[in-house]
């Protein structure tokens, strides 16, 4: 069984909008809708996937999270998302959250905030007290960087509330992570996820990136829409040649995450 650990996909009128909406290219074959991501899924090999929504203006949830809670199912995992500065966002985390979801995705570029912002403070501690798994972007959104750019020692400080073994720094600590970030990445014992790595690393860069990695904190994952499924699948392949880990990557560790 493999769990794509980062996708999105938006109801169908939105897609062709939301996909142009992000700086950045699109390699995969999905269209950003629902029955894009499945036929993605299904011409990889891929069993099931973690749905990453993304509340980029405050007050916007019940939009965004009703589109992706309707489509729950066995094959596809829910994540819901509140802004941080929407009216009354600790609660709203706490209502989704008692609601089932198992985690929250966070966009400091698209969402506008700064992790180190001490008015967030309660937004961090509704999201410990419900023990839920929070991913986070990390590095530029696309191809220009931005004045949120965060990397994984800029979530240090956020440690001291949020677990790093609940957390998820996305994109192999993101576009443009160099060997120390990569380094506080692996002590910080939060997990990561390897969307985007075929745009970021050569096979021999992303071999020597997973090595410094714990094996315990590697998700698989493609970001489809703007990748394609099996192309990340491939380079994942293609770099790790222990079946014990490849079977971390693509399956163990999510599950683990996922309290299976
Ligand atoms: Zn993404």
């Amino acid at each position: 069984m493999i769990t794509d650990f980062h996708t999105h996909y938006y109801p169908p009128e939105l897609a062709p909008r939301a996909l142009r909406g992000v700086d950045d290219v699109v390699e995969g074959d999905a269209d950003g809708t629902l029955g894009g991501l499945k036929r993605a899924m299904r011409a990889a090999g891929v069993t099931r996937a973690v749905a990453l929504p993304v509340c980029a203006k405050p007050n916007r949830e019940s939009a965004v999270n009703g589109y992706v809670e309707s489509t729950a199912s066995a094959d596809i995992i829910p994540f819901f998302s509140v802004h941080p500065y929407s009216d009354g966002a600790p609660d709203l985390v706490r209502k989704y959250a008692d609601s089932g979801l198992k985690g929250i995705k966070l966009h400091s570029n698209i969402q506008r905030f700064s992790v180190s912002d001490s008015a967030l403070i309660p937004f961090w501690q509704a999201i410990k007290s419900r023990n839920i798994i929070a991913v986070f972007h990390c590095g530029r959104p696309g191809k220009t960087p931005t004045e949120h750019d965060v990397y994984p020692s800029d979530f240090l400080p956020l440690f001291d509330i949020l677990s790093p073994s609940r957390t998820v720094l996305a994109h192999t600590g993101g576009y443009g992570v160099t060997d120390d970030e990569l380094d506080v990445l692996a002590q910080s014992g939060a997990y990561t996820d390897l969307s985007l790595a075929q745009s970021q690393f050569t096979v021999g860069r992303f071999r020597a990136a997973l090595g410094m990695l714990s094996p315990d904190r590697l998700l698989f994952g493609s970001d489809s829409p703007w990748r394609d499924i099996g192309a990340s699948l491939n380079f994942v392949r293609s770099a790790v040649s222990d079946p014990k880990l490849l079977d971390k990557i693509l399956c163990e560790n999510a599950r683990t995450l996922l309290g299976e």
